[in-house]
Parts: C-alpha cells; structure tokens; sequence
C-alpha cells in the first residue's frame, strides 16, 4: 500500500498495544462496534449473549464486565444489562409473556412496574392477579392453567413489606411458573433470591448498585441459561440493552456496595429507633423494627434491614409539607440508593396514581415521608431531622 495522506490517518487511529501490562481497572469500551479478521467469529457473536463482540446492542466488553460481576453477587449463570431498570423489567415481562397469558404479583409493586402491568392488561391480553407478598397459599389459589409468571418485590416501597421469597418462590416452582424478583431495595449484600428459589432477579442498577445518583441503569440475573438466553434475545430485539457508559460508572460503584450498605443500614436503623420515640411521629416503618409486620420474616431472610424506611408524622400532611421544606440536608428528590439522604412525600409523587383506598391498604398515609438514608454521619442526619421535626 502506498503512504497513506493525512485524511485517512487521522481516521485509522493506532490502537493501544499493552505489552506485557494490562489495566487495574476494567476500561471503558466506548465503541459502538468491533472489528474481525474471521468471518465465521462474527457470525457467532450475532448469536448468543456471551459470544465474540460484535455490535454495542448485542454486547460490550464493559457490559459483559457488569452482567459478570452482578450474576457473580446475585449466583447467577448470566446476566442482561440494560438502559434502566424499567429495561430489565419489561424485558423479562415481554419477553416471557404473550398474550392470553396470566402472571401473579404482589401489591404494592414500583410504580413503572405497576404501571406496565396495567398496559399489558389493557393492550396485550394478558391478565394479571395480585396477592399479599408473603402468603404462598394465596399464590397456590391463584394459580390457574394459563399462568406463566410470578412477579415478587424482596423489600417494597414505601413501607417496606418483605416478601416471603422462600415460601413464594416455592408456590411459583411447584405450579411450574418463572418467578422473578426486584432484588432493588436489598442489593445482593442483604438478599440474593435466587438462592431462595427465584428463577431471575431484576435491578434498578440506578440504586445501590451504582451508589451515587449519577447513573440510569438495570440488570437482569438468571438461574437457568435458556432464561438467560431467551430475555437476551429479547433485550437485544427491543433495543433495551446498557450503553458501556453507564455500565462503567456502575462497575465503579459496585466495588463500594458491601461497605456502602453497612453503612445505610447502620443509619437507618439509628434514625428508624430515634424517630420511633419522637413526640411527633406516629409510626416508624423500617423491617428492622420489631413493630414491623414483616420483622420476623425480615429477620429470618435478611442479615439486615436496609436503607430505606418511612415514618408518618402525626400532624398528618400539613406536618409532612412542613418537614420536607424544612429539612436541609437530606434532599427532596427522587430516587434512593445513592450516598445522599433522599426524602419524598409518595401520596403525591411516588405513589400518586394511586386511589385514597389503596393509598390506605398499603399503609401509605398523607403524613407519610419516605426516607432513602444515605452514607453521611448518623448524627448530622439527626440534627437534621430533629430541628425539621421541631
Ligand atoms: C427505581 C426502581 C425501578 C425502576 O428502575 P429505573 O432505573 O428507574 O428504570 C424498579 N424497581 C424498583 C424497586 C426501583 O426502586
């Protein structure tokens, strides 16, 4: 070939040569694409979820970094990284449901999830029944000849019910259904279902897993490899996979997430016990609390309780609407999982679409504030609070 001009060299960039070195940390893959010397290695990689790169939708070597690390903590045989947690989530659900199928969730559930199984009821034909998250006799009685799924939440938002994921997930087994579980709340530190018989686990990576409020993200885990290979099919199909990205600044994050939860749940438990005696506060629900409805179970499931809880302020919502202008250093702001202390109000945000009878049913209340406790000093956060509650 003939001295290449300038135009074409600026193109064609040198790529790295590590001889005899390799990076500490996993690099970020930021390409769209990769290039072969053999055909017949490209094709494989069009094919399956943990071939040869081929094209960023399919797989990434960043991506497949996380989806090793997360089935690793979780016991997986696999895992699908996506673009959010919604990703996972519908690419599980729309990738094991058709239409006519029937699943069985549990009440309350996120509300993107929820909110996707009232679209694939209203435009997908499929049908959908709800029972309590910790009663297997319930989910037997349910059952019926064309139920496919079980959906499960490890610990719900807001007031923290934990789901009997042993006891569920056995129901599911023995009538021959896929369960699935969001493992969000717990993180593999605290909980990994698959252990307990779940068949996939689903994450918000957005959460604990990422850790610091600076990334959208989800993952899928499988304990079966045609699970595993079906839903990336289907992820691949559906355009849901993660950009290399996000999944870096998550693989980040996870090398902090043991240390991370010892911390939010040391902190939720201080402030959970210090609000549980305050004058102003007519019920703290955290499942570490021994008031709890599912503390026993939490106890039995969990080495602990997580870094989440919600508290209903006797004053009712004038008081809630006064405690968050109020407070100064946790934030009014959406999300939890993060470093930072996060508050909200779920009767008019997180959980609005629902009635004033559900809101009720699930315990949700107008004084009700939810609180994602972050990794700060336990006592700046009680100041905080102590002076908002004053
Ligand atoms: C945030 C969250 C989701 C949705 O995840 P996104 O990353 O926002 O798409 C699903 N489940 C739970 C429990 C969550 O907290």
């Amino acid at each position: 070939m003939t001295e290449l001009r300038p135009e074409t060299r600026a193109v064609h960039l040198p790529q790295p040569q590590l001889d005899g070195s390799r990076p500490i940390t996993v690099p970020l893959y930021q390409t769209s694409g990769f290039v072969f010397d053999d055909p017949a290695v490209f094709a494989d990689g069009m094919g399956r979820p943990d071939g040869p790169f081929v094209y960023g939708r399919l797989s990434n070597p960043t991506v497949r970094s996380l989806e090793e690390a997360v089935s690793g903590l979780e016991g997986g045989v696999g895992a699908v990284a996506t673009g959010s947690g919604m990703g996972a989530i519908n690419s599980v659900l729309l990738g094991l449901l058709k239409p006519g199928d029937h699943l069985i969730a549990q009440k309350p559930l996120y509300g993107g999830t929820a909110a996707m199984i009232n679209d694939l009821v209203a435009r997908f034909q499929i049908t959908v029944s709800y029972v309590p998250e910790a009663d297997p006799a319930a989910l037997r009685a349910a059952v019926r000849p064309e139920t496919r799924l079980v959906y499960l939440e490890t610990i719900a938002n807001p007031v923290t019910q934990v789901a009997d994921l042993p006891g569920m997930c056995a129901a599911a087994r023995e009538a021959g259904l896929v369960s699935v579980v969001d493992n969000t709340f717990a993180s593999p530190i605290l909980c990994r279902p698959l252990e307990h018989g779940a068949d996939i686990v689903v994450h918000s990576t957005t959460k604990y897993l990422s850790g610091h409020t600076d990334v959208v993200g989800g993952i899928a885990v499988f304990a079966s490899e045609e699970l595993y290979r079906k839903v990336w099919h289907f992820a691949v199909e559906l355009g849901a996979t993660a950009d290399p990205f996000a999944a870096w600044l998550t693989l980040r994050g996870l090398q902090t997430l043991p240390l991370r939860m010892e911390r939010h749940c040391s902190n939720a438990r201080e402030l959970a016990l210090r609000l549980d005696n305050h004058p102003a506060v007519s019920a703290v629900h955290w499942p570490g609390l021994p008031s709890h409805p599912s503390h026993e179970l939490a106890a039995k499931l969990l080495p602990d309780f997580g870094g989440v809880f919600s508290f209903d302020l006797a004053g009712g919502r004038a008081a809630g609407e006064r405690f968050m202008s109020a407070v100064r250093l946790a934030l009014l702001a959406p999300s939890l999982g993060g470093v930072e202390t996060l508050i909200l109000h779920p009767a008019t945000t997180s959980h609005r679409s629902l009635t004033a009878e559900e809101l009720g049913r699930h315990g949700i209340g107008e004084g009700t504030v939810r609180v994602a406790v972050g990794i700060e000093h336990v006592e700046d956060l009680w100041a905080d609070f102590a002076q908002a509650l004053s």
